[in-house]
């Protein structure tokens, strides 16, 4: 009888820390598409080759351990591909642990096939998670009967009270609680996720708001010089003056509204080239409906660099600081941004007049839902620190009570594209 000895211990961790791996890097972003599939890939291979070295039971002819596991987690979670390279590591690494078996060969190609005949069966990929879990365990308990149909059949296998305990209630008993573990922490990034679109979604009413005022503006006087042109007996070149009037207003109110409407629109998760006075010119056009509310002057001096990254979130961090420093003059002020290009790195400031921050607030700035406003969501800040964190920028903060605040942020920048490096 084995049920909890180290060696289980030992075999839960490794699977356990693999996991966790897999995880930590998703969510601190430093992995996207392919990489993600490559990172799963080799933390699953160290999780199955570590619980081979660690084995939990040994006879002349089966050696136990759980590394079917990470074997049916990878297939599950990483696709179909993922899982066969997962099964060549799998055989490559028992042949040279052990020795090449052809039963070995045949149970973890017929446990492949299954798994991805039951996740088509059921649509796995749309199962919710407590479907995930049941399928999952399941899958595994047949998969363990079948693997011990196979030995059975192939060589001489006995099948007794310790072998239903340890090689199916034990691994199946892990698997229901590791793939709890997986649905747990992907349900933790579809969170974050969700809480970045919520937050847009927070900053489009309220400039949708301020938009819709600042092109009220231009509209009355487009229908004044409407009127005026409906007169008779218009004084000659009157017509062509009005009519000149009219168009730069409306033309002012469609780059209000195409403004709006490219920071509403779906996010694609491409990265692009990021003009720095490109979009900085552009997001001061946007707050400007802001800033003429609060009458608040906006000041710039931009010089142009080029970064990596994807140009709507970059929007979306810089968006989020401007708000706020437009928002900490509530009676008017200086916004002043500034853009330097220096050894490499391309600086942006961000600087306002307004009513500045105490040291205990600066050190919660980026914390969730850490806002000192009546209507604030305080998750403005943590999307942007996480947008300019996954762009390999970095933050520095400098702020007085009654002064007013500066956030300064440096990227590295694209070396090719530095006009400074020309
Ligand atoms: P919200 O704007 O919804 O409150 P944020 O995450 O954007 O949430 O900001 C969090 C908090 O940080 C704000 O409530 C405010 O107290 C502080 N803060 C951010 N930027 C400034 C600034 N420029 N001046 C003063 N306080 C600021
Ligand atoms: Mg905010």
């Amino acid at each position: 009888m084995i049920i909890f000895n180290q060696d289980v211990i030992n075999n839960f961790f490794y699977i356990i820390l693999s996991i966790f791996l897999i995880f930590f890097l998703i969510e601190r972003k430093m992995i996207h598409g392919w990489y993600t599939r490559l990172a799963t890939l080799v933390s699953l291979s160290m999780a199955i080759i570590l619980c081979m070295l660690s084995p939990i039971y040994q006879n002349p002819y089966c050696v136990h351990d759980l590394r079917m596991i990470p074997f049916v987690l990878g297939i599950m979670y990483g696709g179909p591909y993922t899982g066969l390279a997962l099964l060549v590591v799998l055989l490559l690494s028992r042949t040279m642990i052990y020795s090449w078996s052809i039963v070995a060969f045949v149970i973890y190609a017929v446990i492949y096939l299954l798994t991805i005949i039951g996740m088509k069966w059921f649509d796995f990929d749309r199962l919710t998670s407590r479907k995930k879990i049941i399928f999952s365990v399941i899958l595994f308990t047949v998969h363990s009967l079948v693997a011990a149909l196979i030995a059975n059949a192939m060589t001489v296998f006995v099948m007794d009270e310790s072998y239903l305990i340890n090689f199916i209630l034990l691994p199946s008993v892990g698997m229901l609680i590791l793939t709890y573990i997986c649905e747990t922490l992907l349900k933790q990034i579809q969170i974050k996720q969700a809480l970045v679109k919520i937050e847009k979604m927070e900053v489009l009413a309220q400039l949708a708001a301020s938009i819709s005022h600042e092109v009220k503006n231009p509209l009355t006087v487009i229908k004044g010089f409407l009127r005026l042109l409906n007169q008779e007996n218009l004084p000659v070149g009157k017509k062509e003056q009005y009519l000149a009037i009219a168009s730069s207003e409306l033309n002012r109110a469609e780059d209000i509204i195409n403004d709006y409407l490219t920071f509403a629109k779906p996010d694609p998760d491409q990265v692009e080239n990021i003009s720095i006075s490109g979009q900085l010119n552009k997001l001061v056009d946007m707050v400007e409906p802001l800033s003429n509310q609060q009458s608040v002057d906006v000041h710039k001096s931009i010089m142009d660099a080029t970064i990596v990254g994807n140009t709507r979130s970059f929007q979306q961090a810089f968006l989020n600081i401007m708000k706020n420093a437009i928002e900490s003059m509530p009676k008017g002020g200086t916004l002043t941004i500034l853009s330097k290009v220096q050894k490499g790195n391309v600086s942006i400031t961000i600087t306002d007049t307004g009513i500045g921050m105490t040291s205990e607030q600066q050190a919660r700035l980026g914390e969730p839902y850490f806002s000192t406003k009546e209507k604030g969501t305080g998750l403005g800040l943590m999307v942007s620190y996480r947008i300019i964190e996954a762009m390999r920028g970095v933050i520095t903060v400098d702020s007085r009570v009654g002064q007013g605040t500066s956030f300064q942020i440096v990227f590295p920048v694209d070396r090719l594209k530095d006009p400074s490096s020309l």
